[in-house]
């Protein structure tokens, strides 16, 4: 049973809309980058972790803190005798692995995933100790990108490489698991203990003047969309999307972009780049919305 969903993180979000409405620094553009690729990898490893089939309780996506230090964990999976913790990396290339750490082939040493990952389990450990339970933790490494390959890994390494995956929550899924109360309270203890986003998480500074505006393709979010009556029309991967899904999906990003600006019909005609009816735009808002003030002063709020 999945207790905690996996969501897409505001910084994703954010640099998601910006991207298609601006161009990004090299920096902001790279870190946006390897944050969509690694949420996609997560997504990935999902899908096996939704297949199991014993009494599991899985949380995905949780910041914690303890002792003023923080670690995230990618997927955590109670059952009934254990805890797994779960580190995806949806890396693509090939590494060797030498002195206990990982490297390009070029010789370039790069960040130690198995460090992290101990220093994860410890801290992960302390928590739980602190919230009264004692549970074995079994930690892994995923690597999922079937791009990926590792030179001289041992086999004794807590890693899961793309050819292994099946067979790894097969035999996950052979362990019997039935849970009692103690291990739904766990969860909620430690639902309780999440965190927001990580103070790290910076966003790089944008202007609504600065942001092409436009309709966004829901698919591949390209602004080359053409309004035909009800429908988008995407001119980049041909999606069809209706008028009243566009609008409303362009309008959460307006929100989510822009929290203190209200919105009106004329602001999201204009965010629209001057496209659709007003009238229609209207409807949708009034519908999915709740209005406010009168006239051309209403605005609208969720
Ligand atoms: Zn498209």
């Amino acid at each position: 049973m999945i207790v905690k969903p996996r969501t897409k993180s505001r910084i994703l979000a954010i640099l998601e809309i910006l991207n298609s409405r601006m161009e990004l620094g090299e920096d902001v553009k790279q870190h946006y980058l390897t944050l969509e690729k690694g949420y996609r990898g997560e997504l990935l490893n999902d899908l096996w972790v939704e297949k199991l089939q014993e009494e599991v309780l899985v949380l995905h996506d949780l910041l914690f803190e303890i002792k003023n230090s923080q670690f995230q964990i990618d997927t955590l999976i109670i059952a009934q005798d254990r805890i797994y913790l779960l580190d995806v990396k949806y890396h693509e290339g090939d590494y060797i692995y030498k002195n206990d750490g990982f490297y390009t082939l070029a010789g370039k040493e790069t960040k130690n995933h198995l460090h992290q990952l101990k220093r994860c389990e410890n801290l992960l450990r302390q928590l739980i100790q602190t919230l009264g339970f004692n549970f074995p933790i079994e930690s892994y490494l995923i690597f999922n990108n079937p791009e990926f390959y590792l030179y001289n890994a041992p086999p004794e390494l807590p890693i899961v490489f793309p050819t292994q995956l099946k067979r790894f929550y097969q035999n996950l899924n052979k362990r019997p698991s039935k849970l009692s109360e103690k291990h739904k309270i766990l969860a909620n203890k430690l639902l309780d203990e999440v965190k927001g986003e990580s103070c790290y998480a910076k966003l790089p500074v944008y202007k609504y003047e600065q942001l092409q505006k436009g309709c966004t393709c829901g698919g591949c979010r390209s602004l080359l969309t053409v309004v035909e009556k009800r429908k988008v029309v995407c001119k980049e991967c041909g999606r069809v999307e209706s008028f009243e899904t566009a609008v409303l999906r362009n309008v959460e990003e307006y929100r989510l972009l822009f929290p203190d600006r209200k919105i009106t019909t004329i602001g999201v005609y204009e965010w629209f780049g001057g496209v659709g009816s007003l009238k229609v735009i209207r409807q949708v808002l009034m519908s999915n919305y709740k209005s406010q003030g009168h006239g051309k002063y209403t605005f609208y709020v969720r």
